[in-house]
């Protein structure tokens, strides 16, 4: 058994980092959280937990929270972007036969909150952004940008996308654009028509762009969030305020459904992100170090499984660290339990805007299409699947 007294630091207070330091609560650890914002925050937008990471939080004690608070779609809607004529439908109202755990649609605020209630605030050093890292055999050291200094025993990396953690010790190659942005609103209900509230995800599709709309907070809010393609990202930041006319250009003369969604997002609640991608890794162990969620694997968002993938991750990361002896051999069978699983919905993910955006809609009424479904991604208990050792 490894020491409970181990000291073990997370840097970064994202979805990933914070199931990762509940589980490692619930396997009886005080982890401390090193997050470089002031206060947690969370993008004004809605997510997507799939029924693999659903059973993930329910292994930690969320089942309740997500039963009054997450809405459940019945069905997942393809339509035509220009003519909406419904193209497929795949069925989400057997979620909880079929994989034994809901298919929840949340304001992402609302999820981080339940996590940050759950970890406690406390155990959080706010304003804490690394600035370095020096991870040895025997442990590690931690240098922060004040010029302060914390040693722990072992630290997961959970510090995004744009993990230094990930470029100092890892994979000095930058995140690349890979072609597509996201803009995103959440738009008040009651300035839509009833078929935003119904409990439906509905993506309206056409060559190199699509919609998607669901309601969250029962029908108090709907997400939206419209994928476009781009030669380039010519913008210093990575996420940007976006004006309606811009994001409007790439849907003219598409349904009137997408026509009431554009419409309805008030005028400075847009924001636009230039979507990035690294290559997957084959380690994600360095000395004492290992990384989670979008350090180890960010993905595009066409399956919605970037967080999904960070809780099972920080599930299959508390268990490693309940059955090994030792923290090299948790970080060993934690890694070893997770890369060829997160490389696989990674890979597909980022397939899934050519396989989404390229073909003629029409097609998808008579092709199989390569979903989550048909990938078998949410068949996955991460609470459950036998460990690597
Ligand atoms: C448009 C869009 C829609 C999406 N929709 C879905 C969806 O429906 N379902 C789904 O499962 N996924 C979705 N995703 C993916 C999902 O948002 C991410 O995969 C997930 O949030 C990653 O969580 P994380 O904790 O690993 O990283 P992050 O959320 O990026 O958190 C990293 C944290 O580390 C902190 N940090 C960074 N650097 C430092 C530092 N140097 N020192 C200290 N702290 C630091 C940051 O401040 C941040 O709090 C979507 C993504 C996009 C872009």
């Amino acid at each position: 058994m490894i020491d409970a007294n181990t000291k073990i630091a997370i840097v970064g207070g994202g979805i990933g980092g914070l199931v990762a330091g509940i589980a490692l609560q619930k396997a009886g650890f005080n982890p401390v959280i090193y997050e470089r914002a002031p206060e947690f925050g969370e993008v004004g937008a809605g997510i997507s937990i799939s029924p693999n990471a659903t059973l993930g939080l329910e292994s930690l004690g969320f089942t309740d929270y997500l039963n009054a608070n997450a809405n459940e779609p019945l069905e997942q809607r393809l339509y035509h972007g220009e003519t909406g004529e419904l193209l497929k439908t795949f069925d989400r109202r057997d979620c909880r036969e079929t994989y034994k755990a809901a298919y929840c649609q949340l304001h992402r605020a609302d999820l981080l909150n339940m996590l940050i209630d759950a970890f406690g605030r406390s155990n959080c050093a706010m304003n804490h952004a690394l600035a370095a890292i020096d991870s040895r055999a025997d442990g590690v050291t931690l240098t922060f940008e004040d010029g302060s200094i914390a040693e722990a025993d072992v630290v997961i990396a959970a510090d995004g996308l744009r993990s230094i953690i990930r470029d100092s010790l890892f994979d000095s190659d930058p995140p690349e654009f890979s072609g597509h942005v996201a803009w995103r609103a959440l738009v008040p209900a009651e300035k839509l028509g009833p078929k935003s509230v119904d409990r439906l995800n509905i993506n309206h599709l056409g060559t190199g762009r699509n919609i998607v709309s669901y309601p969250v907070r029962g029908s108090e809010l709907v997400n939206i969030v419209a994928l476009t393609k781009a030669e380039a990202w010519a913008e210093e930041s990575w996420n940007a305020k976006a004006e309606k006319s811009e994001l409007a250009a790439h849907y003219e003369g598409w349904a009137d459904y997408v026509m009431e969604l554009l419409e309805a997002i008030p005028g400075d609640e847009l924001y636009r992100w230039g979507l990035f991608i690294r290559k997957p890794l084959e380690n994600w162990v360095s000395g004492r170090t290992a990384l989670l969620g979008d350090a180890a694997h960010p993905m595009l968002p066409y399956m919605g499984q970037g967080a999904s993938c960070a809780i099972e991750d920080g599930v299959i990361l508390g268990r490693a660290f309940a059955a090994a002896k030792t923290v090299d051999e948790a970080l060993k069978i934690y890694a070893d339990s997770r890369i060829e699983r997160a490389s696989l919905l990674q890979s597909e993910s980022n397939l899934g805007g050519e396989r989404l955006q390229t073909i003629d809609p029409y097609a998808f009424r008579n092709t199989p299409i390569k979903n989550e479904d048909a990938l078998g991604i949410f068949a996955y208990d991460p609470a459950t699947v036998p460990l690597v050792k």
